[in-house]
């Protein structure tokens, strides 16, 4: 099966995705991530130019870790992403090409404009992907893709989590591809949260982590955690324990310690249990 990731950014797919990523590769799909913006707006010494550069040259490390395809529109600055006719057709057409079974991308309330746009740009597009006469240049789908939604915080209304995948044995891959995208992890994000940086390697992937991520502690113990990469997948499990489960039996439903959530959209083809367990036979 053919999974195309849209995030606004290269770090929406790359830190929301990694760990189902290695595992759809692992198990024969093929993966494409789409970046809809360039990412010029991610730094505060770099020049736009240059912030471009380094984070495609980074994006591009991520890329040959996860054995996936991955593409920039590197015309597209960031906080400039509008859900206008003339990028819903050129996501349509792009879409169309490479004839996804699945698709996911931002929910529509999340902070971002640009998140929120890129949502709203899949949702504008996804009926349209099978509609011949609009865009007729690339050929239309004869079936829309199955939508989903990556997860996030944001309350009005509250995301659901349809899917839990359990991504335990992903950790370090993700935790690697945080660590690959160090003029974000390392430089942007900690300027604009105002935090210091330790300078030797070993410790920053540690407070990069912001936990041993192979010492199991409690969901109590991860929900009082204020920061890091590992922390951040360990809420997810934390999060949707009983979806986990649900999905995992209580034995290693409970173990999970790293997790990923979706959530499926109304407006991509409906899956049932069958198709739902195609897509994620892990
Ligand atoms: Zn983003």
């Amino acid at each position: 099966m053919k999974f195309l990731m849209i995030g606004a950014h290269q770090d929406d797919n790359e830190f929301r995705l990694g760990g189902i990523t290695e595992k759809l590769v692992k198990n024969g799909h093929q993966v494409r991530f789409l970046s809809m913006c360039n990412g010029c707006g991610g730094h505060h010494i770099l020049t736009p130019e240059e912030t471009v550069k380094t984070r495609a040259a980074e994006s591009a490390n991520v890329a040959k870790l996860l054995g996936i395809e991955y593409d920039v529109w590197t015309d597209s600055d960031d906080c400039a992403l509008v859900a206008d006719l003339e990028t819903r057709r050129r996501l349509i057409r792009y879409i169309r090409n490479y004839n996804p079974d699945v698709v996911i991308t931002h929910r529509v309330n999340d902070y971002h404009a640009d998140h929120r746009a890129a949502g709203q740009l899949v949702q504008d597009a996804s009926y349209m992907l099978v509609v011949p006469h609009e865009c007729p240049d690339a050929p239309a789908m004869r079936e829309m893709p199955v939508i989903l939604y990556n997860e996030d915080h944001f309350k009005q209304p509250l995301f659901t989590a349809d899917i839990v995948i359990d991504v335990d044995e992903q950790i370090d891959t993700k935790l690697k591809i945080a660590d690959l995208n160090v003029c974000q992890v390392y430089e942007w994000l900690p300027y604009t949260h105002g935090e210091v940086v330790p300078e030797d390697k070993k410790e920053r992937f540690e407070w990069l982590a912001g936990m041993d991520p192979h010492k199991w502690i409690s969901d109590e113990e991860v929900m009082k955690l204020k920061r890091g990469y590992a922390v951040r997948y360990a809420k997810t499990a934390a999060r949707f324990r009983k979806e986990l489960i649900e999905r995992y039996g209580e034995e290693k439903g409970s173990k999970v310690r790293y997790a990923e959530a979706f959530e499926i959209s109304e407006y991509g083809k409906q899956p049932t249990k069958e198709l739902l367990d195609k897509i994620f036979s892990f």
